[in-house]
């Protein structure tokens, strides 16, 4: 048996696996504030969740204690083999998800500057495992290793030479998803498989993805996840002049920014009305169709800026919360794209394809499901059997 965690900044999500076959998932959110727990088996019914006790978690790590012995009897008789996690930032050394060692550990640390609302939370989680059980094999699955492939020039800002060398660079997330869904084109999509494709990662977190052969060699997300398409509740590009203008002359503290950026701005900034796609889909108010319209053009207009980075393009693949269920949505983006040989098929996209585009599409439109967890799952077997 396999566990997989995503420890976030307010939630700690958690799967079982017995070979590809999900046995458990589940989370506690609201960490911090009012933490709830959650859990269901494999065929989506629900559990009976972890018990938080009198005294809750108020961090992801603190869950671990809980939810470990309470997957062991979840479990029965099977043997928890090995634990994933899924670790943000893997910097310029990781190239590839790793088996956790203490040296690992400490390298991974200096990367703490680079993402600190996650990546600390991440390594708590590895921390406290390793307390909890020493014995117990651990990996990191980095959300940025799949994009490791991209070439220097596709990395780089243009600011003085030695800021790259440092590491602020794009680094590209959502990597665990993109790598899932370069994994199942062969069998899902095999027409594209080998060519340039633009997979497009909808959920609350967003961003573009641009393959060659299966291969990263550009993203729309950079030095932190805040970049490319606007998202939930974080703002996607921005001119770094807006964030110099804020702090000179709004007096803005950087806690303030950081808290504008990250959890104020995206669809519930631009509505006022909610963070979330369903509620934006189904409200008459004006400013949630225009932040759903944003939302629609930025994607678009990626998908252009990421075609140029192909030279040309073979097909897009639409995953995620948003992309793999809300048709409007990418209703709305692939009829922007249809100067690029995009010709939607309407109604196979209200049923949620799988293939979204005409017979006759120059360019191939797909809905693909993705799935992270499987993906830490693969590899933690993989990794954990090895040493
Ligand atoms: P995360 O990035 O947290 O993993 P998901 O990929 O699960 O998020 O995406 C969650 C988002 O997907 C929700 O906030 C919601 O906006 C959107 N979503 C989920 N189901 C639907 C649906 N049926 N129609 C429109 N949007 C949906």
């Amino acid at each position: 048996m396999i566990g997989v965690i995503n420890a976030g900044s307010s939630s700690l999500k958690f799967a079982f696996y017995e070979r590809e076959r999900r046995i458990i998932s589940g989370q506690v959110d609201g960490l911090g504030s009012q933490p709830a727990a959650k859990a269901s088996g494999q065929d989506g019914e629900a559990l009976e969740p972890p018990n938080l006790g009198r005294k809750p978690p108020t961090t992801p790590s603190e869950v671990l204690p809980v939810l470990l012995p309470w997957a062991k009897v979840m479990l029965g008789g099977r043997r928890l083999a090995a634990l994933g996690h899924r670790v943000v930032q893997g910097g310029v050394r990781h190239t590839r998800h790793e088996r956790v060692t203490p040296e690992l550990l400490g390298q991974l640390e200096t990367l703490v500057p680079l993402a600190p609302l996650h990546q600390p939370h991440n390594l708590a989680a590895i921390r406290t495992a390793m307390e909890i059980n020493p014995a117990l094999p651990q990996v990191a699955c980095f959300d940025t290793a799949f994009h490791r492939t991209a070439p220097e020039v596709a990395q780089a800002f243009a600011l003085p030479r030695e800021l790259f060398d440092e590491g602020v660079r794009r680094y590209g997330f959502h990597g665990l998803s993109y790598e899932y869904i370069a994994s199942v084109l062969p069998e899902q999509a095999p027409k594209i498989a080998d060519g340039r494709v633009v997979v497009a990662h909808l959920g609350n977190g967003a961003s573009l993805c641009a393959l060659r052969a299966r291969t990263s060699i550009a993203s729309t997300m950079g030095f932190s996840v805040l970049d490319g398409l606007p998202m939930s509740t974080r703002c996607g590009d921005l001119d770094p002049g807006v964030v110099l203008h804020l702090l000179k002359h709004k007096g803005m503290s950087v806690e303030a920014l950081e808290d504008l950026l990250y959890r104020r701005s995206g669809m519930l900034g631009l509505s006022g009305v909610s963070a979330d796609f369903r509620d934006l889909l189904a409200s008459h108010d004006r400013r949630a169709r225009f932040a759903v319209e944003v939302f629609c053009y930025q994607s678009a207009r990626h998908i252009g800026s990421l075609t140029a980075a192909l030279n040309g393009i073979d097909g897009i693949v639409f995953t995620a919360g948003v992309g793999e269920n809300a048709a409007p949505v990418r209703a709305s983006i692939s009829q922007r794209c249809r100067w690029l040989g995009l010709e939607l098929d309407e109604s196979a996209n209200r049923r949620h394809g799988p293939l979204i585009s005409k017979a006759g599409s120059r360019v191939a439109a797909y809905v693909i499901s993705t799935d992270e967890n499987m993906m830490i799952a693969c590899h933690t077997r993989a990794l954990s059997i090895v040493k």
